[in-house]
């Protein structure tokens, strides 16, 4: 089995479902007591999060290149940033290391084209929502349509998530908030939608909605059972077992 390296810790509460996702994933694939070789490094969230605030993007990309480097030096065999948003610097933090970065877009990317989707909504912070690095990657690279919420919807959504999600809050007005920008988005022609944010599962759910959703730190998480068991002939049934667990 590979080892998987996970950069986490933005936040914590979403790097837990990670650590839970892929533990499962590979008891799931193999049974007994198998679990994953996992390299974790998680960051001081706070500092990050300052830096995004200020758009020093290029620093926190040089802290999480530094990190990243220490997770490959420790015996990764490849790496996960475990946040949509920082796939912002996923460029400087995929030229400081030389074993393969597994980008959250990509997997997402796939698991939408697998169900024959071609336009979706997009929930995450406002770096997500806004900026090209994860929009244009799902529609320059995939060819996948991505519906944005309202700016007021979008305020919303990315002050729960730094305020609430982040820090371990969970309530049931705010999830009630996402469930209805989700109906929006539906209503303005989204197949289903994506939740680009960690976090966002820790909220919203499959019952909560019935528009389809796509979890990407479940599908993230998924993509590193792949990957792990790749090189030990566990591919085919049982991965596409794990697989259908993230949609
Ligand atoms: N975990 C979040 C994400 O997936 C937000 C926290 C961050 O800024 O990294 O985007």
């Amino acid at each position: 089995m590979k080892t998987i390296g996970l950069l986490g810790g933005m936040s914590w509460e979403s790097t837990l479902t990670y650590y839970t996702w892929i533990n499962t994933g590979i008891r799931d694939a193999l049974g007994g007591l198998h679990s994953a070789e996992i390299i974790l490094y998680s960051v001081e969230f706070a500092a990050i999060e300052r830096l995004q605030n200020l758009g020093q993007w290029d620093k926190a990309g040089e802290r999480l290149a530094d990190a990243a480097k220490k997770i490959e030096s420790a015996g990764a065999d490849c790496l996960l940033i475990c946040t949509n948003t920082m796939h912002k610097v996923a460029q400087e933090v995929e030229a400081a290391i030389s074993i393969p970065l597994l980008h959250i877009a990509d997997a997402t990317a796939l698991a939408v084209k697998n169900r024959q989707m071609t336009g979706v909504g997009l929930l995450g912070t406002r770096f997500t929502m806004e900026d090209d690095f994860y929009r244009g990657r799902l529609e320059e690279k995939f060819g996948i349509n991505v519906y944005i919420p309202e700016d007021e919807e979008r305020a919303m959504v990315h002050r729960v998530i730094y305020d609430e999600l982040c820090c371990g809050t969970i309530s049931g007005d705010s999830r009630k908030a996402f469930t209805h920008v989700i109906k929006s988005l539906a209503d303005k022609g989204a197949q289903a939608v994506i939740l680009g944010c960690t976090e966002i599962s820790l909220l919203v759910q499959q019952q909560d909605t019935s528009i389809p959703l796509f979890d990407t730190t479940a599908i993230h998480a998924d993509a590193a059972v792949q990957f792990a068991l790749s090189s030990s002939g566990q591919r085919g049934s049982i991965v596409d077992g794990v697989r259908r667990r993230a949609i």
